[in-house]
């Protein structure tokens, strides 16, 4: 039987509870144990694939399609491990499987109530990831603060898994925050204290108190969180913030927390090794010469809605020595004259994925910019649509050429609806997601970025190129270097005529790793660390 580790938050949220449990994953998988994770988001979406970034941030796709939460994409980088559907659990999927049997008849006779039908469709979720994954410790998140009203059933539910499983097989952790008071220049407890005593009013002691915090935590103040809180001591776990989210299972490691978890749950510690980690932090902090990189989004004001396009970034660099310098560009800011000075220092070009007409004219200019200035260009989905409608404009000289989700109407439909997608209606769920094959043409520059001829990419769009502009657009310089293995679509393209200008229809931000870059993201950074902007002097060699 698995053991479980519930994380719970408390006093505010955004403090890195999603990184810390990604910590707790990289820690435990150090010492040999098999883990896997799970996120419970109390809101009332079966997915977050139909909210805006701006109320989610990034959508992150698993390998079998699911529309899940960003920290899916953290647990996926620390612990290097493919998660599935079953990682995501929303109180929308809860409430409308329990709706869905009671409709069926399956609790024929008896009243649905939230203890303990909706509580109990809430543990099944936790034994299915235990069957499916196999994993010997699950650590499940609970999303939001104790003390929202959405969390109450998560909360009641991990709370009976004590009884349901046993005392020594299951751990709670809180991740709390400690703010500091400028004008008595200290941290405070007081809100740990509350967020711990609501806990407990529902039934909940934790094992063991993470304190996020912005300053340096005394020992004094640990002593006072185990007093007041009925906490060991040595179960205060100090995490003041750090310079890069790379370095917190360090700091967790070095205050402890495998251990004590291991203990905790009656395991053997065996040897254990964060070398790697060390290693990638070391390299992080060192003085690196930084690549310019733009990156022309519609969300760009919340960063997290590109995270993993970010991260993919800063794993690419660091292989190539560098690290980023990202310049983060709203794409209407580029649809004015002469906002092309906004692109001016960039070395490379990056669009991401997004929906709708707003921005797209800002991107087209982008792509424009990139193509005539030699600048490289990644095209991620939409950013390879983006760059396709703006060859079959200005190269082959279309009399506006669009994709049918921007005018239906255009006579140059060069992205067109999926055939699949024609008859869909309904909006959740329902675009080509997760993992698709792409077979690479070889010779082209796909190929020996990915130095393999058939991969697998995860997906996550409506429209597509559409093949009766092929013949067109190949005649003009366009080059497809990786198609469906059927040939019926177009999965990655190139120009022939530029340094590096590539376009690809899935998301391969997705799949890289500290450590292991995508291949794209690395041939991307690859060109432009060595691409000159407007101005720059090419640098001096250092040694004579
Ligand atoms: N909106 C485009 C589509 O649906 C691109 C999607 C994306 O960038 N993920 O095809």
């Amino acid at each position: 039987m698995p053991k479980y580790i519930f994380v719970t938050g408390g006093v505010v949220s955004s403090v890195g509870k999603g990184i810390t449990v990604a910590s707790i994953g990289t820690i435990l998988k150090s010492h040999q144990i098999a883990v896997s994770v799970q996120k419970l988001d109390p809101y009332l979406n079966v997915d977050p694939g139909t909210m805006s970034p701006y109320q989610h941030g990034e959508v992150f796709v698993t390998q079998d399609g699911a529309e899940t939460d960003l920290d899916l994409g953290n647990y996926e980088r620390f612990i290097d491990i493919s998660l599935t559907a079953e990682s995501n659990v929303t109180s929308g999927q809860i409430y409308s499987a329990v709706i869905d049997k009671e409709r069926r008849g399956d609790f024929l006779g008896g009243t649905i109530q939230v203890v303990p039908h909706v509580t109990g469709e809430i543990k099944e979720r936790f034994r299915r990831l235990a069957a499916k994954s196999q994993a010997e410790v699950l650590i499940i998140e609970v999303g939001g603060t104790v003390g929202d009203i959405e969390g109450q059933p998560f909360l009641e539910a991990i709370r009976q898994m004590r009884n349901d499983v046993g005392r020594d097989n299951v751990l709670y952790i809180h991740v709390t925050f400690l703010p500091y008071l400028t004008s008595t220049q200290e941290l405070k407890t007081k809100p740990t204290q509350h967020s711990v005593n609501e806990l407990r009013r529902i039934g909940i002691q934790p094992d063991i108190i993470v304190c996020r915090s912005d300053y340096p935590i005394s020992e004094a103040i640990r002593d006072k969180i185990s007093l007041f809180c009925d906490v060991e001591r040595q179960a205060v776990i100090p995490l003041p913030t750090v310079d890069t989210i790379y370095e917190v299972p360090l700091v967790l490691e070095e205050e402890g927390l495998g251990r004590l978890v291991i203990d905790k749950l009656g395991r053997k510690t065996g040897k254990t090794d964060l070398s790697h980690w060390q290693e990638l932090v070391r390299q992080i902090k060192s003085p690196l010469e930084p690549v310019n990189i733009a990156l022309v989004g519609k969300y760009v004001e919340l960063q997290d809605a590109y995270f993993s396009v970010r991260e993919a970034l800063y794993h690419a660099a660091l292989q190539h020595n560098r690290c980023i310098n990202l310049l983060w560009v709203r794409s209407e800011d580029l649809e004015g004259d002469g906002s092309d000075t906004l692109l001016q220092s960039a070395q490379g070009i990056i669009v991401p994925g997004g929906f709708g007409v707003r921005g797209i004219e800002g991107m087209i200019k982008a792509a424009d910019y990139a193509r005539k200035n030699g600048i490289p260009y990644l095209g991620l989905c939409l950013g390879m649509q983006v760059m396709v409608i703006e060859f079959a404009c200005h190269v082959l000289g279309l009399n506006e050429p669009n994709s049918t989700e921007f005018c239906a109407s255009t006579a140059y439909p060069v992205i067109d609806l999926l055939p699949e997608q024609k008859a869909i209606e309904n909006k959740g769920g329902t675009m080509r997601l997760g993992d698709y094959p792409c077979q690479l043409v070889n010779g082209s520059r796909a190929a020996s970025a990915y130095k393999e001829n058939l991969v697998n990419e995860r997906h996550r769009h409506r429209y597509e190129f559409n093949n009766q502009f092929r013949t067109r657009l190949e005649e003009a310089g366009m080059v497809y270097s990786g198609l469906s293995p059927d040939g019926k679509l177009v999965e990655i393209c190139e120009l022939a005529d530029h340094p590096w200008m590539v376009g690809c229809q899935f998301h391969p931000e997705f799949k890289s790793r500290p450590g292991r870059p995508h291949p794209l993201f690395l041939g991307f950074i690859g060109v432009a660390k060595e691409t000159l902007w407007e101005g720059a002097q090419p640098s001096l060699p250092l040694s004579p």
